[in-house]
């Protein structure tokens, strides 16, 4: 006897990033790899209804009428403005961890509304960014990151830098406040910090490789503005720590929860 399989769960398309300049009045156009990524991948078909969204945060509902291989066009059937977010930009400097972990850093961050990621190379880490193999690393990176934050419904795609030394990061970070995340030292918890409240401002959460913060990184860190912050007692994991710290603040913004 067969036995049936049950049918597939319905999946929600996420709602995909475009360019406004991709809209000539009612119709939409799509070229180049989210016209492939739609056609050949989600084998997206005319009469579909999907949802879009540009950088200025307005959202369409678009129904397919053609789906070609170099271009999809859909018409516009609806369209509305994001809300305002009157909370500060939220930026996660993480430094680079191993495997797998930066990717899932990348995908969670995204999901949890971070607006930019830069991976830092730090002391103790022990991934060191092969120069012929950087720009492929941080293609890939946003990539997991625009389909985290398309699959979440958020308005814009975080933006993943270019790897950078630690030490330049503490100097250069412009930042209304800059978080160091610690742990074993004498630090103030995350719920104690107080946030930067303008959306003109930012917020930069800077967490530590799997062997941690070196002594002169610290340093280097409080030198450049930064705040010491605890998570608490226990020791996270990077990536578990990453998340958290996100999960706290954007909680605390108004953003979660
Ligand atoms: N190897 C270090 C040790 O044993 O002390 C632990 C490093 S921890 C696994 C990796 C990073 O996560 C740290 O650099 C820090 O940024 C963050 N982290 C983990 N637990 C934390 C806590 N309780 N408070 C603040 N940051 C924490």
């Amino acid at each position: 006897d067969r036995v049936a399989t049950p049918p597939d769960p319905p999946t929600v398309m996420p709602a995909f990033f475009i360019s406004s300049a991709d809209i000539r009045g009612t119709t939409l156009t799509l070229t180049g790899d989210l016209c492939h990524h739609l056609r050949a991948s989600l084998r997206v078909k005319p009469g579909e209804i999907l949802r879009v969204t540009d950088e200025q945060r307005q959202r369409y509902q678009v129904r397919v009428s053609a789906v070609a291989p170099q271009a999809l066009s859909a018409e516009i059937l609806d369209s509305k403005p994001g809300p305002v977010d009157a909370a500060p930009v939220v930026l996660l400097a993480q430094a680079l961890l191993k495997g797998d972990h930066m990717d899932w850093v990348v995908q969670k961050a995204s999901e949890l509304g971070v607006r930019r990621i830069l991976p830092l190379i730090s002391r103790h880490g022990v991934v060191r960014p092969q120069p012929d193999r950087v720009a492929a690393q941080v293609t890939r990176w946003q990539r997991i990151a625009t389909e985290a934050a398309q699959q979440s419904e958020q308005w814009q795609p975080p933006v993943v830098s270019d790897p950078m030394e630690s030490r330049h990061f503490f100097s250069g970070h412009h930042a209304t406040r800059a978080l160091l995340f610690a742990e074993r030292q004498n630090t103030v918890g995350l719920a104690q910090v107080a946030l930067p409240t303008l959306s003109s401002e930012t917020l930069a959460l800077i967490v530590g490789p799997e062997g941690g913060w070196a002594e002169e990184e610290l340093g280097q860190a409080l030198e450049g503005d930064c705040l010491a912050v605890s998570l608490g007692e226990h020791i996270l994991r990077a990536d578990t720590a990453a998340v958290t710290a996100l999960s706290i603040v954007q909680s605390r913004l108004g953003r979660l929860g």
